[in-house]
């Protein structure tokens, strides 16, 4: 039996754990991921793009657990009043291949999108970090938000969305968080003098939602949106005045950001700053970007996370997801419900022809 999540099945633990405790605990779920990066068996994930959007599966193994996600990135989806992110995943026994735990993951990616960030930006964003811009109120901005405050002790946000709706939405949902909201006209405005800028924006394009010009020494920037080949955030000119992180720079140099560099462009990945191999911030002045496409190694994480808080909570159900013969050579025995069907419709015949 595989134990299976769903979304409110994840809304109810987190509300069980408490939402500090649940993203600490995911946070340190993370960091301890990466910094066993070389255990990980790693590919840039697969994706099949259309015109309106991405499907993904991301794979990733550290040799006794398998895992996978399926996640797709439609920015025009929310016309049709869809999500622009659904995904679900599964992991598996690496010994014997079983499929043991399988989740909706929309909402734990939101989870892991934002307890990434978070991650990076302890070791890149300068300390004393108060004011967060943040550019995009979409589905994953709330996320953001609330991770921000709840590990960094961010307390003042400058929020900008082209879409005003979005914008109430945001607002009204973050009023019990205790931070400050100030609402921006645009971008440039809500950028001006933060500590920290996320852009979590969605739309399938080369867009430039932050200049070079619009960025103060010393900020960090925290780039989510742009995450697939043709779809970008930030100008060319504010990268190359940056230091660059990234996750998995296979991947990264497809999908990120950096996709506007040369494929030699000095990047540091992640695991590297945790593990002290590369300087996160260099100096008080530098500007640092986490040029963050979302990668499998951050599922595996959430997936091997919430199976751990399903079996310490006794939430999820029992799926039967794949076929379980009593004995594992006669999986035809399955069938023999099957073929006794047909006698069961005679006999109903049967009984109508005799009334
Ligand atoms: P969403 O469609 O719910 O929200 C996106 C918001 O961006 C909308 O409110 C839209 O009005 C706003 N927007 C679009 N263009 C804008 C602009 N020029 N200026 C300001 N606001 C603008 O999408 P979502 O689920 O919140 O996802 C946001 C983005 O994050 C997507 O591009 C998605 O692919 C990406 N994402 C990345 C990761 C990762 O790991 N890096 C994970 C999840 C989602």
């Amino acid at each position: 039996m595989v134990t299976f999540l769903n979304a409110s099945d994840v809304a109810k633990v987190v509300r069980r754990v408490g939402p500090r405790r649940f993203w600490e605990r995911m946070v340190e779920a993370l960091r301890e991921d990466f910094v066993r990066w070389e255990r990980f068996d790693k590919s840039p994930r697969f994706a099949s793009h259309s015109p309106g959007g991405v499907i993904e599966l991301m794979p990733v193994s550290d040799g006794e657990i398998f895992a996978f996600k399926f996640v797709n990135g439609h920015p025009g989806n929310t016309q049709l009043c869809l999500q622009t992110v659904v995904a679900f995943g599964a992991l598996a026994d690496v010994a014997t291949g079983y499929p043991i735990f399988m989740s909706d993951m929309t909402l734990a990616t939101a989870f892991r999108t934002a307890a990434t960030s978070v991650l990076a930006a302890r070791h890149l964003a300068r300390p004393d970090s108060r004011t967060m811009a943040l550019i995009g109120l979409g589905a994953q901005s709330e996320f953001q938000a609330y991770a921000f405050r709840e590990i960094l002790g961010i307390d003042r946000l400058r929020v900008f969305d082209v879409d005003e709706e979005a914008a109430d939405k945001f607002e009204s949902n973050m009023a019990s968080l205790g931070v400050e909201i100030r609402r921006c006209p645009d971008a440039r405005t809500a950028a001006l003098g933060a500590d920290i800028v996320t852009t979590i924006t969605a739309d399938k394009k080369r867009a430039t939602i932050l200049d070079a010009d619009m960025i103060a020494p010393g900020a960090h920037i925290n780039a989510v949106g742009g995450d697939c080949p043709g779809k970008t955030e930030l100008s060319r000119d504010l990268l190359l005045r940056a230091q660059i992180c990234v996750e998995y720079a296979p991947q990264t140099r497809i999908e990120g950001e950096i996709q506007q560099l040369p494929a030699d462009h000095p990047v540091a990945e992640l695991h590297e700053v945790l593990a002290g191999r590369e300087a996160g911030r260099k100096s008080r002045e530098s500007i640092t970007v986490f040029d963050s496409v979302g990668f499998a190694l951050e599922d595996f994480s959430a997936l091997r996370f919430l199976r751990d808080l399903a079996r310490e909570t006794g939430i999820g159900a029992a799926l039967e997801l794949t076929a379980a013969p009593a004995n594992p050579k006669d999986l035809f025995s399955l069938l023999h419900p099957f073929e006794a069907a047909p006698q069961r419709v005679e006999s109903r015949e049967t009984v109508e022809i005799s009334e």
